[in-house]
């Protein structure tokens, strides 16, 4: 039964997500769901797979590596939306696809140095605290500019793009500034970043503010509490 109610939620986003990018003038290729995980255990996250869906979110680095361990073997982009400590970074990296919320310089040198170690160059986006709320993570956007070049200069770093949240759940005016305005930075940021910088990637968006994220631009959004409505979430 629950897969039944799974599989609604996940078709109503996703031609949520096909309207919202036609009213942004864009397909809905161009819009890329991250289905978060974080709240449901591994039964409904294969569930999930087996509906198809390939891009998975968690932002807790512990429980990312438990859902990956126990789904190794599917063809799965593991994305790490939430903080990251330093010392998790090791174990974190080989797991991950994307991490979306590089929220420091540190950070960043941390990351650079285990994927040297791994020989390998890891995709990131860098988190934006457009808000400015002190109790979020995240660059300032002042930061983010007068430290792109010391980003730049990681060489197994690859920046793809900037991540944002909405700092008020439920305003969706507040949502839609602030999105417009990750969009903004990432537009000045373009004029600036040397080419070993791509910015094409807007991670911004969560359940209930994914549609206004794709109408200011989101190429990425992270919905998790959508997909499981109707459905036993104890994990
Ligand atoms: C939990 C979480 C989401 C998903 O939130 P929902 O409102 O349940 O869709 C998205 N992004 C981040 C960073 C999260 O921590």
């Amino acid at each position: 039964m629950s897969d039944l109610r799974l599989a609604d939620n996940l078709s109503l986003v996703h031609s949520r997500i096909a309207a919202a990018a036609q009213r942004s003038g864009r397909q809905a290729a161009d819009v890329k769901l991250v289905a978060v995980t974080k709240y449901v255990p591994i039964g409904t996250v294969r569930s999930l797979v087996a509906l198809g869906c390939r891009d998975l979110g968690e932002s807790r680095p512990q429980a990312l590596w438990d859902k990956a361990a126990s789904l190794a073997g599917e063809e799965i982009q593991w994305h790490l939306i939430g903080h990251l400590q330093r010392n998790k970074v090791e174990r974190t990296l080989p797991l991950v696809s994307l991490v979306h919320s590089c929220d420091s310089l540190r950070l960043l040198r941390a990351i650079d140095s285990a994927a040297a170690q791994l020989k390998r160059i890891v995709p990131v986006l860098i988190e934006v605290n457009v808000s400015q709320d002190e109790t979020k993570h995240g660059f300032s956007p002042e930061e983010v500019e007068s430290q792109l070049e010391s980003i730049a200069k990681l060489p197994h770093i690859a920046v793809r793009g900037l991540m944002c949240m909405a700092s008020r759940e439920g305003d969706l005016d507040q949502a839609r500034r602030e999105f417009a305005q990750l969009r903004e930075i990432r537009e000045r940021l373009r004029v600036a970043a040397p080419p070993s910088i791509t910015l094409d990637e807007l991670s911004m968006g969560m359940s209930g503010d994914y549609e206004v994220a794709i109408e200011e631009g989101a190429t990425i959004v992270r919905v998790g509490s959508a997909l499981f409505e109707g459905i036993e979430t104890q994990a």
